[in-house]
């Protein structure tokens, strides 16, 4: 199985560097095709703009579906934003390993998003949810958080997780084709002990050494 691994956190020491490079390990010892893309060390540029492409549609307004349409007809993507999408296409399993900031992705990621994940090349022209170009693909987010597991159910101080990562879930990978995986979430890593860490490291790998016989989850409505 080909496996992209989508890395956003500045500190290579942090507890996301840790499950980042464990799943590579992992993965490439169950025999499995690796690439990653670490976004903070390849210093990726998360702003949407007209370096986004080699092509110009509309040199007097600048309106992103506009020219990814364009640079989709034309093969017009800066190469940044090329190579990501390749890694994107080649893939059946994609990873996102992130710490939860603001209920949300790392700017770096979801800046990411916005310009990876382009109208005509990726969505768009009835390619959406079950009919999504990038159908009978899979995506996993690994994440971690600052507060406690308690903090994130139905009525609890944060809410519901699963309505935390619906966006993501639904608005970006479902959106594009991908069927979702369970989230593997580590609540306030920084609260444990290092063998309750090491054994989640070990529980990690555990799973992704069997990840191939996992089903999607439903992403509900909330
Ligand atoms: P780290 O602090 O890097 O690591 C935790 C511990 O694990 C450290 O002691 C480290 O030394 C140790 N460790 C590292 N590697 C290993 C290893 N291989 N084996 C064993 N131990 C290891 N939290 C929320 O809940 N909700 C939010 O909305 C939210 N928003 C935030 C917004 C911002 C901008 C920021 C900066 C933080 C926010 N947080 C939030 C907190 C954030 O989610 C957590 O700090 C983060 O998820 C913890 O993960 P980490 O990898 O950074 O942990």
């Amino acid at each position: 199985m080909n496996v992209f691994i989508v890395y956003a956190h500045p500190e290579p020491k942090s507890f996301n560097g840790g499950l980042f490079r464990t799943a590579v390990e992992v993965l490439r010892a169950a025999g499995h095709e690796v690439r990653a893309s670490d976004l903070y060390a390849m210093g990726f540029d998360p702003l949407s703009s007209r370096r986004s492409f080699l092509t110009v549609k509309d040199p007097d307004y600048f309106k992103p579906q506009i020219e990814e349409t364009h640079a989709s007809e034309v093969g017009g993507f800066a190469p940044d934003v090329a190579e990501e999408m390749a890694k994107l296409e080649w893939c059946d399993l994609m990873i996102w390993q992130f710490p939860l900031w603001w209920f949300g992705p790392p700017a770096i990621l979801k800046g990411w998003v916005d310009r990876v994940f382009a109208m005509g090349r990726i969505y768009g022209y009835g390619h959406i949810y079950e009919t999504g170009r990038l159908r009978g693909k899979r995506a996993l987010l690994s994440l971690t958080t600052g507060g406690p597991a308690a903090a994130y159910v139905k009525g609890g101080f944060n809410g519901d997780i699963d309505g935390i990562l619906r966006p993501i879930h639904r608005g970006m990978l479902q959106f594009v084709g991908f069927e979702v995986l369970a989230p593997h979430i580590v609540y306030g890593p920084v609260r444990l002990e290092e063998a309750e860490r090491l054994a989640i490291l070990e529980r990690y790998a555990e799973r992704l050494r069997r990840i191939v016989e996992e089903s999607p989850i439903e992403v509900g409505e909330y």
